[in-house]
């Protein structure tokens, strides 16, 4: 299956195994790992984040119920709720999620808006867990005629190593352990020297929930509410 496929197939796979109820995609474009996570129904709030207002207006849609969906009675009520806001941005109404996904979305962000990211995501959020994907650009050799970054609105593409360095920061300063994996593989006799097309870091939070938002901050409302759904 093509590359986008395989990253979201890994997030849908984290979910089923791990089943969190409230799950926010944060750059969530077209919409397109939504639409595949509103299948799933232990999820009970899915919310999408985008700077692209126009884009998330036009794809919308696509996450209104079937009538189908009203045949599974069994299920949990779905809310879904579309922001346009920027991830270097805090909102408190994202507070204490039990996913947060990021897929190709830092690698849009300068370094000051990725510093911002950091402390947004791990520091004011506060997941249960963060699954965060971005090019390894040890991979490129093999497109062919590829020069620079895989797409011009990319600020940087990172090595596995600076990757791991990346996290292991992030890790450090806000209380999580990281796994690393990743989607598209190299041919047999290259795939330890280039790794995976696109490298998955999986964030866990180290302390439990209880410890969790006692520092007393006020309401932020910086995002627009741009679409919610009852299922
Ligand atoms: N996550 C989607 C996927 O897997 O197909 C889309 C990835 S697309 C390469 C990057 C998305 O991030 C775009 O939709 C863009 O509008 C959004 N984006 C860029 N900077 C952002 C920011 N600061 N805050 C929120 N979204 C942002």
């Amino acid at each position: 299956p093509p590359l986008h496929r395989q990253r979201h197939q890994f997030v849908v796979d984290f979910v089923k195994r791990n089943k969190p109820q409230k799950v926010v995609d944060l750059g969530c474009g077209e919409c397109t790992l939504l639409k595949k996570l509103k299948f799933h129904r232990e999820i009970e709030l899915l919310v999408g984040v985008d700077t692209n207002g126009a884009k998330l207006q036009k794809k919308k849609n696509g996450l209104a119920p079937v009538s189908a969906d009203y045949l599974q009675p069994a299920f949990n009520q779905l809310r879904i709720e579309l922001y346009q806001g920027s991830v270097t941005q805090k909102d408190s109404r994202l507070r204490g999620f039990d996913l947060v996904t990021s897929i190709e979305l830092i690698e849009h962000l300068t370094v000051a808006d990725l510093e911002c990211f950091s402390e947004v995501v791990f520091g004011y959020m506060i997941p249960l867990a963060v699954i965060v994907s971005t090019p390894n650009s040890e991979f490129n050799p093999l497109f062919p005629g590829l020069e620079g970054f895989r797409h011009t609105d990319h600020k940087f593409e990172w090595t596995r190593a600076e990757f791991r360095s990346w996290a292991s920061k992030v890790c450090l300063e806000f209380g999580y352990e990281v796994e690393f994996a990743g989607v598209g593989q190299a041919p047999s006799d290259q795939q330890e020297q280039v790794g995976f097309c696109s490298q998955i870091g999986v964030f866990h939070r180290l302390r439990g929930r209880n410890d969790m938002f006692c520092d007393g901050a006020e309401d932020v409302f910086s995002y627009t509410l741009l679409y919610i759904i009852n299922y």
